[in-house]
């Protein structure tokens, strides 16, 4: 019963908890008013706001509807007894248990994506395109969904494979091969994303607007780096949302910018957002955020190896019966279901991070008005939430609320 509990109030909670904040976020944004934001004064006029309004209502509805039908199939594909005769079926029918497993998790995968897939098409034809934002045509959609398809084929089925390998190989080990081999997949992905997998959506050519690069290679050179690469990508194919990052490691480090970032901030307002990105680097907040998540996959794995052996656990949700390796991903499942209480200290350090890296670029550029007013054209740009509820933000906002940062760097001297 205990452990039942803890998994319905685990999964329940999310969902209810991310409900109860967003509708609390919509009406935070209703409320407020000039006088409450000293700070953006005059920035941000009625009309945006209510845009802005309207624009978040609109995503949140479709997102209500997604994360309830979520809830209910999970509920519905374990507690309707589906899951366990889906494995059994698998098992019986397919003589090696690796490939079993693999053909159980894609085909419970597919069916997923067909389900979610009408979600993704009004998102993008339906809301991003009344917004202004989605440029996207049907091809492109659906080229890109086929390329995501079979990376995730091959990605992820690859990792899944070794995992469940090891698991049938090393009895009591297994967690700590599957946590090495997790690990190392991430420390590839960071490797290979930007050459290899980022390509395959977007065209990535070198930036040739010559006082731009001229700035940021000044900018890169004061910060003590070196740059391999400035590229900027065409997402105007796909949408009008603007973005910059900074990636790849050792030698191989590229700058890259959305081609919409660079219609819509200035040469200096661009230097000012690369110089807070490369704060990131500088400051290690990559690593240590991937050696943080890192214990958590270890932790995550090894209360999955000592859950799968445990006989009540087992009991209650009639698994011993199934295969180990259907007892490590219905485990995984369960686990998973409350790791989100790590979301709030998660969220809280990234945000601290975000201010290092925001005096960092005080720090290289010498003022920060320039990061100030790129961070409120962002903001306007892409009809971000100025206004988010506290709640809320503390919550899901990585980064923090934009209030909060133009009070930060106008304070620092
Ligand atoms: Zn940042």
């Amino acid at each position: 019963m205990l452990f039942h509990l803890i998994f319905i109030l685990g999964m329940v909670l999310e969902t209810c908890l991310e409900f109860i904040t967003k509708i609390l976020n919509i009406l935070h944004l209703k409320n407020t008013s000039q006088k409450q934001n000293r700070e953006l004064k005059n920035v941000f006029k009625t009309s945006y706001l209510k845009k802005i309004h309207n624009y978040i209502k609109t995503k949140y509805s479709y997102s209500f509807i997604k994360d309830f039908i979520s809830l209910g199939l999970i509920l519905l594909v374990i507690y309707s007894g589906l899951f366990i005769k889906l494995s059994i079926y698998f098992t019986a029918h397919i003589k090696s248990p690796l490939l079993a497993h693999l053909v159980f998790i894609g085909f419970i995968s597919l069916i997923l994506y067909i389900i979610f897939l009408p979600f993704s098409i009004i998102n993008a034809f339906l809301v991003e395109k009344k917004f202004g934002f989605s440029t996207i045509t049907i091809k492109i959609f659906i080229m890109d969904n086929i390329k995501a398809l079979i990376l995730s084929l091959i990605l992820g089925g690859g990792i899944m494979a070794l995992v469940f390998a090891f698991i049938l190989k090393f009895k009591n080990t297994w967690w700590l091969f599957a946590w090495g081999a997790f690990t190392l997949f991430s420390l590839l992905m960071i490797k290979i994303y930007p050459t290899f997998i980022a390509p395959l959506f977007n065209k990535f050519v070198p930036v040739q607007e010559k006082k731009l690069k001229n700035k940021i290679i000044a900018m890169a050179k004061n910060a003590d780096i070196s740059v391999s690469m400035i590229l900027k990508n065409d997402v105007t194919k796909l949408t009008k949302h603007s973005n910059a990052y900074f990636t790849g490691m050792c030698k191989n480090k590229q700058i890259v910018l959305f081609d919409t970032l660079i219609e819509q901030l200035s040469p200096d307002e661009i230097t000012g957002i690369l110089a807070h990105e490369i704060g990131h680097y500088k400051k290690h907040h990559i690593w240590y955020m991937f050696i943080i998540q890192t214990i958590i996959t270890g932790s995550g794995l090894f209360l999955v190896k000592q859950f799968t052996a445990l006989p009540v656990f087992l009991q209650a949700f009639n698994l011993p019966e199934v295969h180990y390796i259907t007892r490590f991903i219905f485990t995984l499942i369960f686990i998973n279901s409350f790791l989100w209480v790590l979301q709030y200290p998660l969220t809280l350090l990234s945000r601290i991070y975000e201010f290092s890296a925001d005096k960092f670029s005080f720090q290289i550029t010498g003022k920060s008005k320039f990061l100030i007013s790129s961070l409120i054209k962002l903001t306007k740009d892409n009809l971000a939430n100025p206004y988010p509820h506290p709640l809320y933000s503390s919550l899901y906002y990585s980064h923090p609320p934009l209030i909060e940062r133009v009070k930060y760097l106008k304070n620092l001297k």
